[in-house]
């Protein structure tokens, strides 16, 4: 993009994005002063999830809470991004805080899937999935902390990076559950996807959990498949089918593997981000920033009542199950137990590891659902992330890719590498296409 541009850009942007409601805010000048004018992504429009900090832009998370914020600073994937002369045109919509599977929970938007408006992009990186999936802009950045990259992507035809847990820093991020999410890039082209988690990973002094890269072969002659029953809607049951053969067919040696644990995690995954969530979002008071109601007797009363007006239904319940699960002298019953169930998780995947390269999975047992009420139940979402939530329990790299089309809808499928393997992922989900 070329300054004198700017503005028929934006307007076609703007047009293009009537149908979708993929932005929440767009301001494709201020992304072009923020960016260098030189480097490997030079002009490259970005859209970024609205929970990533871009200095100057609105930082909503989808939320009433924070409606009215701006950020001070950028967070460092965004500083990356634009010292390699990427352009952020906006900030995209998403389920608020992170916080669900069809982007319906933003307070804020609706956004809807580019393939068929009656439905749902996903989410929670919904907006930055449609945005690229509609080629409004060629890549956006989302965050993944149980399959919010990947879960939209799916719905969306594209392609998702979730990298290792720790690579790429979550300063800047605003925090859902820390120790489960990471920021990622999503883009129709896997070579933009590589090229962006290229620049964003590496360590950053200001993430204490981010991690210095260890390298593993990028090699990949074995691809695991699960068998057993995986509760599959039958176009994406087919569509798996169908994966496994195309590699096959490639030449990859396919390994049998079962892996039994998947019927815990999403109980497990629940807990830990739930536990994790009501104590971030505690710093939601009203006081410092954001909503603050506009009368109140005294300063608890003042917390209590932005708090009630400034956080959706979804948060409200997450926020109480996560106090539910810490509170004193139950830790051991739930949260403790999660943790147990996270570590048998990570070992499965890691005997999994040993017999094989990286490991093929769906990404979520059905397709995009009907907005509303016509589409899946809240708890039915939950149970649906069984696939995704996988991976960031264990902290390791997953990318959904496009697989296939059923019911004029995109299936996609996941790849899944042991840490640091995100080349193997790369290259395995190039040669299928
Ligand atoms: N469906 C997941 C949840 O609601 C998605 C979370 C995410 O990755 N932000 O927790």
């Amino acid at each position: 993009i070329k300054e004198a541009d700017i503005s028929t850009y934006e307007d076609k942007l703007l047009q293009r994005d009537k149908e979708i409601g993929s932005f929440l805010s767009v301001d494709i000048k201020k992304g072009y002063d923020l960016a260098e004018k030189r480097g490997e992504l030079v002009g490259l429009l970005c859209g970024v999830k609205d929970n990533i900090a871009v200095e100057g832009f609105p930082l909503t998370c989808g939320s009433k809470m924070l409606e009215n914020l701006s950020s001070p600073y950028s967070a460092t994937a965004i500083k990356k991004l634009i010292e390699q002369g990427a352009v952020v045109a906006g900030k995209t919509n998403l389920d608020e805080f992170g916080m669900g599977s069809s982007c319906d929970n933003s307070a804020l938007k609706i956004t809807n899937n580019p393939w068929d408006t009656s439905r749902v992009a996903g989410g929670s990186s919904g907006g930055s999935a449609a945005a690229v999936a509609a080629g409004i802009v060629p890549c956006a950045l989302g965050t993944d902390t149980g399959g919010s990259i990947r879960q939209p992507a799916a719905f969306c035809g594209v392609y998702g990076l979730k990298p290792t847990y720790g690579t790429v820093s979550r300063y800047g991020l605003v925090a859902y559950a820390s120790s489960l999410e990471v920021i990622g890039p999503l883009a129709r082209d896997i070579n933009i996807v590589e090229k962006v988690y290229d620049i964003i990973k590496g360590e950053d002094d200001r993430d204490q959990s981010s991690v210095e890269i260890e390298e593993v072969s990028p090699d990949v002659k074995r691809i695991a498949v699960l068998r057993g029953d995986l509760g599959l809607d039958d176009a994406v049951a087919k569509v798996y089918t169908k994966t496994e053969e195309g590699f096959k067919s490639l030449g990859y040696e396919i390994v049998d593997v079962e892996l039994p644990v998947l019927d815990y995690v999403v109980p497990a995954y629940y807990t830990i981000a739930t536990a994790e969530a009501s104590a971030n979002l505690a710093r939601y008071t009203g006081i410092r920033y954001g909503h603050r109601t506009v009368w109140a007797e005294n300063p608890q009363e003042l917390v209590e009542k932005s708090r009630s007006e400034g956080f959706g239904p979804e948060v409200k319940l997450r926020i109480l199950l996560g106090t539910f699960v810490l509170r004193s002298g139950f830790q051991d019953k739930y949260y403790h137990k999660a943790q147990k169930i996270r570590t048998a998780i990570r070992m499965a995947l890691d005997e999994i590891f040993k017999k094989s390269d990286v490991l093929l999975m769906p990404v979520f047992p059905t397709q995009a659902f009907l907005h509303g009420e016509a589409g899946l139940s809240s708890f039915q979402q939950k149970m649906a992330d069984k696939f995704t939530t996988t991976a960031n329990m264990a902290g390791v790299p997953a990318l959904a890719f496009p697989a296939g089309q059923e019911n004029n809808l995109p299936v996609g499928m996941q790849l899944v590498g042991p840490a640091f393997a995100e080349k193997r992922l790369f290259d395995t989900a190039r040669a299928f296409r």
